[in-house]
């Protein structure tokens, strides 16, 4: 514990110092398989080769121009970024949170567009949408709100994964400007939408005049075994929020929009300093290359459903299980108890894992992990979770 840093984490007693794939090393040699991916960021692994030498090449020519001149690497990533959604235009950021932050702004000037005094956004119960005021007052979660208040105004919530409500709020307000919803929770619980779910809020967006946004932060650049996870359904959003794993570890976000959304942000409405600068931009263009040359979107659908198989195998029909989820690689094992102290345990088993909502397992492993790898997680994992109900 360094007390020269604000007490914002309780750290788990390790230092990792280096990585290679899906494998890291801490301070005393030990080594450890990731199933977590610095929370889906590692999409690539550690240490990639392509990544590396992006960055590093950037970094000898030009690390950072200010957004008063054109950046051709910030041209080329939005223009394959936007091609991959089937959206229009990016604005980039440097988190997710941004990227969201980014996203209601639009929601907001384009519902005063449409003539809309004070416009609200749909939000739902469970979701995770980020830190800074705006982000948090979305957020499904009284836990990441306390403290905070007064919270942004101009959210309405509902269940996760109910249509009819999302109907009940269209009778009953007038000011609705969009809905931003978690194709997949993560921070929820890896709670998956409902079949149809997503492909319902289309309909009511275009039937209400509403922009549907996706934030697909953690869902979206291969995670769940489409580029984007809104993708299952056959849905494109009108706004597509991303960051985690699109620079591999660098930090950069984006916000893609298409049609009248892509049109609402106009010089001197929205800015950053740091926003797509060239380095940011480089690590994006390498991970994207990489993950059309590697066909990391198909390996992350074909290695989830071997994952979710075997973990079927292992703990389908052990009493403390309550569910098993997968989307492609986001995988959530639902305990019947609070299993928070299983991180620690797998930690000493070799494993980077994660528990999130208190009683569910996450693995977020990156993409690039072998067969071999993720059959060791699984079974590490299931014998973990044995030895939590025996003791
Ligand atoms: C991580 C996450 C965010 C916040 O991203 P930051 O980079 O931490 O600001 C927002 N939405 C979802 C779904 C996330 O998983």
């Amino acid at each position: 514990m360094n007390d020269a840093l604000m007490h914002t984490y309780n750290r788990l007693p390790v230092t990792l110092v280096r990585g290679t794939g899906a494998r890291v090393w801490d301070s005393e040699g030990r080594e450890y398989l990731d199933a977590l991916a610095g929370i889906a960021v590692c999409g690539l692994g550690h240490a990639h080769p392509a990544v590396a030498e992006a960055v590093a090449d950037q970094a000898r020519t030009l690390v950072h121009v200010s957004n008063n001149y054109r950046i051709p690497h910030q041209e080329e990533l939005g223009r394959r970024l936007v091609a991959l959604a089937g959206h229009d235009r990016a604005f980039f950021c440097n988190s997710g949170a941004e990227a969201n932050e980014t996203a209601l702004k639009i929601a907001r000037r384009w519902g005063h567009q449409q003539g809309i005094d004070e416009p609200a956004v749909i939000v739902c119960e469970r979701s995770f949408h980020g830190r800074t005021l705006a982000t948090l007052s979305a957020t499904g979660n009284r836990k990441i709100q306390a403290g905070f208040e007064p919270l942004v105004q101009g959210f309405v919530r509902v269940p996760y994964g109910d249509l009819e409500a999302v109907e009940r709020v269209a009778r009953n307000r007038t000011n609705v400007a969009a809905v931003l919803v978690e194709p997949v929770q993560g921070e929820g619980g890896v709670r998956l939408a409902p079949e149809g779910y997503i492909a319902g809020l289309r309909e009511a967006c275009d039937r209400y005049g509403w922009l549907l946004m996706c934030d697909e932060i953690q869902s979206g650049m291969g995670r769940t075994g489409r580029w984007f996870a809104q993708q299952h359904d056959a849905v494109t959003a009108d706004v597509t929020t991303v960051a985690k794993a699109l620079g591999n570890g660098v930090p950069i976000g984006a916000c893609l929009a298409r049609g009248a959304a892509a049109e609402v942000l106009v010089p001197g409405s929205h800015g950053t300093t740091f926003g797509g600068n060239p380095l940011a931009c480089r690590a994006g263009i390498a991970v994207l290359d990489t993950m059309e040359q590697e066909d990391l979107v198909a390996r992350a659908a074909e290695l989830g459903r071997r994952m979710q198989a075997r973990f079927r195998e292992r703990l389908g029909d052990h009493p403390g299980v309550t569910e098993i989820r997968a989307s492609g690689l986001m995988l959530g094992i639902e305990l019947a108890d609070d299993c928070a102290t299983l991180v620690r345990e797998a930690l000493n088993a070799g494993f980077l894992i994660n528990v999130t909502a208190g009683n569910v397992i996450r693995l977020l492993p990156p993409l690039v992990i072998g067969d071999d790898e993720a059959d060791r997680i699984v079974d590490g994992i299931s014998a973990l979770v044995r030895t939590f109900y025996e003791s």
